[in-house]
């Protein structure tokens, strides 16, 4: 295992903002994850993944981080479109593995920079309208909880739009999941990429470090006229001028002004009186 020092948080986060880990773990199979854990349970109050769905405070020191980057990196083809995917595989080297071997179905997550843990503790998909996820191919997930590796059937996962059982659990880790994909040609699943891509590239802003979406439940009235003010911070955080609920760090972001931008969508929301939910996580 990996035990750094001082490590700054900030490189882990697509967001390029966080203050330092005092002492970050990155255990390198799951025994040693296993062993961690059972020696310090608290280590599971900082967990990252990917990275891509996080605000982490850069004005504080953490004393200890657990990176979830390499423990399992296992891509298994069980036979007849069912693979196991451990939870440190990058979507893209899952969905090119499964295309790969003749199967498909998860190309609309080539464009999300996250990890399978992270997605399946997300439940990452597209949006509700054309309403794709990573559960939609799930047949069970393996959890460590309470010390021991538990298989949960998909049912037990709660999965709905951006959610899942594992955000009320926050001392379970996801250790991997096993999947059954349909079969697709090769031709299909790139043009599936091809299509996921072009559609990114033509709406989403990466002019500046970002974590995609904001609010998984927002009013789409009140995230257009706060895209078309463009509310945020000169040089600093701000909601992005081209993308609906999506925000922005430039050079001179803070996490201050993360949670102020974060907190005055949320108090428009209430002043319409309509319902309103932060998608990213936040490490205060
Ligand atoms: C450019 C961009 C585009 C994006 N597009 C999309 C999109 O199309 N659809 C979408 O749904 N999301 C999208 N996202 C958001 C984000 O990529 C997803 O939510 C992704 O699934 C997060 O995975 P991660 O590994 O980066 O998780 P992290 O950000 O590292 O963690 C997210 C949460 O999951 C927990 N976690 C991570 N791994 C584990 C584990 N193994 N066990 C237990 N808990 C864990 C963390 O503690 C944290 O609370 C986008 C983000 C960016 C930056």
């Amino acid at each position: 295992m990996r035990v750094l020092k001082n490590e700054p948080l900030k490189k882990y986060t697509t967001f390029r903002m966080g203050g330092n880990a005092r002492t970050m773990y990155v255990p390198e199979t799951e025994k040693e994850l296993m062993d961690l854990v059972q020696e310090n349970s608290r280590i599971l109050q900082y967990v990252i993944g990917g990275g891509s769905n996080l605000i982490i405070n850069d004005a504080k020191e953490f004393d200890e981080v657990l990176c979830l980057r390499e423990f399992n990196q296992t891509i298994e083809h069980r036979g007849e479109g069912r693979f196991y995917i451990g939870a440190s595989v990058r979507l893209q080297k899952a969905i090119r593995s499964v295309n790969k071997a003749g199967y498909g179905g998860m190309e609309f997550l080539f464009s999300v920079p996250g990890l399978i843990g992270g997605a399946l503790y997300m439940n990452a998909g597209t949006g509700r309208t054309t309403g794709k996820f990573i559960s939609d191919f799930v047949l069970t997930v393996d959890v460590l909880r309470d010390g021991t590796r538990q298989t949960l059937k998909k049912e037990e996962c709660a999965y709905a739009f951006r959610t899942s059982v594992f955000q009320s659990h926050t001392d379970w880790v996801i250790l991997g999941a096993e999947f059954q994909f349909p079969a697709m040609s090769a031709e299909d699943a790139q043009k599936g990429i091809d299509e996921r891509l072009a559609l990114c590239k033509k709406t989403q802003d990466m002019s500046y470090p970002n974590f995609g979406t904001v609010f998984c439940v927002s009013n789409g009235k009140i995230m257009d006229f706060v895209r078309r003010f463009h509310i945020g911070y000169k040089n600093g955080c701000t909601y992005s001028a081209k993308r609906k609920n999506w925000m922005l760090h430039r050079e001179e972001g803070t996490f201050e002004q993360a949670i102020k931008l974060l907190n005055r969508v949320k108090r428009l929301h209430r002043l319409f009186g309509k319902a309103c939910k932060c998608e990213v996580r936040i490490w205060e």
